[in-house]
């Protein structure tokens, strides 16, 4: 059913990992997936990272084969600029966050000074003060555009528990300033489109392979690849062109085994 297929596209939380372990196969796969001759890209909606941080940290796991890693911190300064121009954004979330918007020319507005702020960008921040949420809270609702790498309800984690997501906190600004945010990560199409530029590939010559069908699934078929959901407890194809429960699976399906 794969067979065609010339490229995949790796989710990773949830997918290739969760936590800090690998997923089972996971390497392996991969690693005969480009001894066959085929393009591979890793897309995270984590809000934290850069897509040199996940391509070190993929490495240090053994996957040697990862060259192409995206995250919305690649694009979401670019994004900003693009829409309302050189802004003054404040900045909820992780100091990367903060980093990749200042990176793209915009000045970093302090949490006191909400006030002055034109765009408000919030991603997931593990030392959120209710401070912060209030003068993110407060700009959003006095205009300024609320942004946001992901909307994701959860970060998965090994053992099956979680940590709250970036949208768990984007949905309380939004709430709180009555404003619906913009979103740069998946299931938006940029993502998606620079994964199949960075590998040369048409979207009907890859694939996805994720475990998210808000996010993964549904932006991909919308971008026009193929989709294949990773769900190591089965499950019904529903939206997704495929279903594994596996990565041994993913290989038989993609012509290797
Ligand atoms: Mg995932």
């Amino acid at each position: 059913m794969l067979d065609g297929v010339r490229g995949f596209v790796f989710d990773l939380d949830g997918c290739v990992w969760n936590g800090d372990a690998l997923n089972p196969g996971a390497a392996e796969t991969i690693a005969a997936l480009e001894r066959a001759g085929r393009a591979l890209a890793f897309l995270t909606n984590n809000s934290r990272a850069t897509g040199e941080d996940v391509r070190r940290r993929l490495h240090a796991l053994g996957v040697t084969a990862a060259r192409h890693c995206l995250t919305p911190l690649e694009i979401i300064g670019e994004t900003i600029a693009r829409r309302w121009g050189v802004s003054r954004v404040l900045v909820i979330g992780a100091a990367e966050l903060a980093a990749a918007v200042a990176r793209a020319g915009h000045e970093i507005v302090d949490t006191k000074d909400y006030r002055r702020a034109t765009v408000v960008a919030v991603g997931n921040d593990f030392d959120l003060t209710y401070e912060r949420l209030t003068a993110a809270s407060r700009a959003a609702a006095a205009g300024a555009p609320l942004v946001a790498p992901n909307v994701d309800p959860r970060l998965p984690l090994e053992d099956g528990e979680f940590l709250p997501g970036c949208g768990a906190i984007v949905q309380a600004v939004a709430v709180a300033a009555g404003v619906r945010p913009v979103v740069v990560g998946k299931p938006e199409a940029p993502l998606f489109r620079m994964a199949l530029e960075r590998m040369g590939l048409a979207p009907a010559a890859a694939a996805m392979v994720g475990d998210s069908v808000p996010s993964d699934i549904r932006g991909a078929r919308a971008v026009g690849m193929r989709a294949v959901l990773y769900a190591p407890g089965g499950g019904a194809p529903g939206e997704a062109d495929v279903v594994i429960r596996s990565f041994a699976e993913l290989a038989t399906l993609a012509g290797l085994a």
